[in-house]
């Protein structure tokens, strides 16, 4: 019923194929009355897909009338979600599919790829070596301007979910993610570093460590100004470590114990600030503390940072 009023009121004119076929969602290509291409992703109205994507939307203050009893309001929710966050990205200049039409469940948008054809995702575009290696950099840097400038934490953030569009890399499925004050963005921020890391290592890529990219994203002290040169640090950083590509998730034992810790998102959730700061002056180990990129402290929390933290890291080095 949906696609036929789109179909009555010209958002399209013709539906064609099935472009994807997933639990949550189909995605079809469809052309508008001009001939353009659109892609019109349908969500799914079962229940029992939806009920475990509750950890996305619960404390998420965009939505607090989320309905867990009528499935149907809670897919329409869902489109809305994506129409929304793809709007964002779009707004700060992320490649993402432009949306343009919301009914009920069915959201019409702008197809990537051409003549029918889907652009690949990520991990079937066969990028060769230089333009993977150029391609971690820009993730990289995706993940922390759709975290500073569009407010949001992918939350699903995989080579499954970026396609490779013109040569460029565009973000789609983004119903799920979340604003950077929900109760559990700097989990799923997390889980988004660890997954594009992995794939890229994978692909024989030298990647920062999981900490290293999640400082990087949440850093305030990261400017227009210094962002070129934090960027260079920061690869020139993983170009001097050995590329390790097995299928092992992050391997260093500093980064496994950081993927497990609790990261405060206010200062009224550190426990003791004072002895924290106590500790690292008198020169104790820093594990177990782990919000001075975040709340733009020297990593001593001897005072505020001016400089990104992976500058000071480099500087120290240098000096
Ligand atoms: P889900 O993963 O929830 O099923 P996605 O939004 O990831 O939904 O879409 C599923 C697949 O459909 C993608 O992997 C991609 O291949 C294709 N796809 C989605 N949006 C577009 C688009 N705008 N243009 C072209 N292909 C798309
Ligand atoms: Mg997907």
């Amino acid at each position: 019923m949906v696609l036929f009023k789109m179909l009555n009121r010209g958002v399209f004119a013709e539906i064609n194929g099935v472009v994807s076929t997933g639990k949550e969602a189909n995605v079809y290509h469809a052309t508008n009355p001009a001939g353009e291409e659109l892609a019109i992703k349908v969500y799914k109205t079962s229940i029992l897909v939806f009920k475990d994507r509750d950890r996305y939307v619960v404390g998420d203050s965009r939505f607090q009338r989320y309905c867990k009893s009528n499935p149907r309001k809670m897919v329409k929710m869902w489109a809305e979600k994506e129409l929304r966050n793809l709007a964002r990205l779009h707004a700060a200049g992320v490649r993402a599919p432009q949306p343009l039409q919301l009914r009920m469940h069915v959201l019409a948008m702008q197809f990537l790829g051409s003549g029918g054809v889907a652009a690949p995702r990520l991990r079937d575009a066969g990028l060769p070596p230089a333009r993977m290696r150029q391609a971690y950099g820009e993730m990289v840097l995706l993940i922390r301007t759709m975290y500073q400038k569009c407010r949001l934490v992918h939350a699903d953030l995989s080579e499954y979910n970026v396609l490779v569009h013109q040569n460029e890399l565009w973000i789609i499925d983004v119903s799920q993610s979340v604003e950077p004050d929900h109760p559990r963005a700097f989990d799923f921020l997390r889980e988004d570093c660890l997954h594009v890391n992995d794939y890229f290592r994978r692909q024989g890529v030298a990647t920062l460590t999981v900490k290293e990219l999640f400082d990087f994203a949440v850093d305030p002290a990261v400017t227009d100004d210094n962002l070129d040169d934090t960027m260079d640090a920061l690869m020139q950083l993983a170009a001097g470590r050995p590329i390790d590509t097995s299928s092992a998730p992050d391997s260093s034992v500093a980064d496994a114990v950081w993927a497990q810790a609790f990261i405060p998102k206010k200062l009224d959730e550190v426990a003791n600030h004072e002895r924290d700061h106590a500790r690292l002056q008198a020169g104790e180990p820093v594990e177990g503390i782990y919000y001075q990129a975040l709340a733009g402290m020297k990593a001593d929390m001897s005072g505020a940072r001016t400089l990104p933290l992976a500058l000071e890291i480099a500087e120290e080095k240098v000096g």
